[in-house]
């Protein structure tokens, strides 16, 4: 075997124990049944900060929609974002869009298959490049996200892998075929059996080569980094309600949640009274605002602090978009950070005057996106 003390060199026979463990355990999963390049790239693309779970229901349904990268650069903005609804980082979407333009208008519609053209496009680093050339390609190119790296802390004991020193270390242990079950082979332990918290030693087919493994310290590998302090912003979200009818407003073109429909909402937490001012002044002539619960979402630097309050208003003045709750849930790809008051909104739009507050209230949620 060879492997140096201190050094970043595998040994080699992770190659034939983790082909022969893949072969048994891979998960089936809907992007795996019939891979082409073009599943293998929204694949990867719904699965950064996602949950393999989560994805899949996405990605049927964007498959049926959007079945290849002509559909794709064709999409209308509602559509794609409707498509992505719920998953978040919806820059994602706009950049898989952009990058199908690339495709047909600069590679003449061939899909890119090597790393340095496919980073080239918009929204694909190092991992998902290395991901498609191997995956979809089957070229020797390794795909280094967070569990592939942890694998590598662990094995080699490391305490802070470079990304790119490993990504080198393992081109060397890439077959002369199954070169695309070898990378994910490397994905799914570290999906499936070398979790973060609780490595399931006992079940890794690689645990005589693990030098973490041989002395029982896994859980220090690899070295914790301090969380990011998320800054904490204060909103007041309003459901204006006004005949049936759900106020909606466009965010900023840039920035957080570019271009998406949100309930309009106030800085910092403002009372019943304020709120009422607001929007006496601003000519909605509401009625009482009747408070709804808190509750908050955190994105991946930034946490929401919500408040809430339900306002049926006799006038629609300025530039809202008013919908029925059809059309909300048919036509508006409504952030996931306003699911808290998103069933209030549709109840109130549905009932017209009935109290909102008299069946299931939001409750207080969390919702913090991540892949495993
Ligand atoms: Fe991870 Fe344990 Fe396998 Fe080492 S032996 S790679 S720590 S699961």
């Amino acid at each position: 075997m060879t492997f140096e003390i201190g050094s970043t060199a595998f040994p080699p026979e992770l190659t034939p124990l983790l082909l022969d463990w893949y072969s048994r355990s891979a998960r089936e999963l809907p992007w795996r049944r019939n891979p082409t390049p073009y599943q293998e790239w929204v694949s990867e693309i719904m699965l950064q900060q996602t949950r393999v779970e989560t994805v899949k229901p996405y990605f049927e349904r964007f498959l049926a929609a959007l079945p290849d990268v002509d559909a794709l650069a064709d999409a209308p903005d509602e559509l794609l974002l409707k498509l992505w609804e719920g998953l978040g980082y919806y820059s994602r979407a706009r950049n898989l869009r952009k990058a199908a333009r690339m495709i047909r208008d600069e590679f003449g519609g061939r899909f890119p298959d090597t790393v340095e053209e496919l980073l080239k496009l918009p929204g694909i680093g190092d991992y998902t490049a290395g991901a498609i050339a191997s995956i979809a390609f089957e070229r020797p190119e390794p795909a280094v996200d967070g569990n592939v790296l942890r694998v590598a802390a662990r094995l080699l004991k490391q305490s802070a892998p470079d990304k790119s020193v490993v990504r080198e270390a393992l081109r060397p242990l890439y077959p002369a075929t199954r070169r695309g079950d070898f990378t994910q082979s490397l994905m799914e332990l570290g999906a499936l059996v070398c979790l973060p918290k609780t490595p399931r030693c006992e079940g890794c087919p690689v645990a005589g080569l693990c030098r973490a493994r041989a002395d029982g310290s896994m859980g220090e590998y690899p070295a914790k980094t301090p969380k990011p302090v998320r800054r904490i912003e204060k909103w007041t979200v309003l459901l204006l309600i006004s005949e049936g009818r759900i106020a909606l407003r466009r965010r900023p073109e840039t920035g957080l949640l570019a271009g998406l429909p949100e309930f309009p909402m106030l800085p910092g937490e403002r009372t019943a009274a304020e709120v009422a001012a607001e929007l006496a002044e601003k000519k909605f002539a509401p009625g009482e605002p009747e408070a709804l619960p808190a509750a908050k979402h955190i994105f991946s630097h930034l946490e929401w602090r919500m408040t809430g309050f339900l306002c049926r208003c006799k006038e629609r003045p300025g530039d809202l978009l008013w919908v029925t709750p059809e059309e909300l849930r048919r036509d508006y790809a409504l952030p996931s950070a306003f699911s808290a008051y998103r069933p209030t909104a549709e109840r109130c739009g549905e009932e017209g005057s009935l109290s909102p507050l008299a069946e299931t209230p939001p409750r207080s949620r969390t919702r913090k996106a991540r892949r495993s």
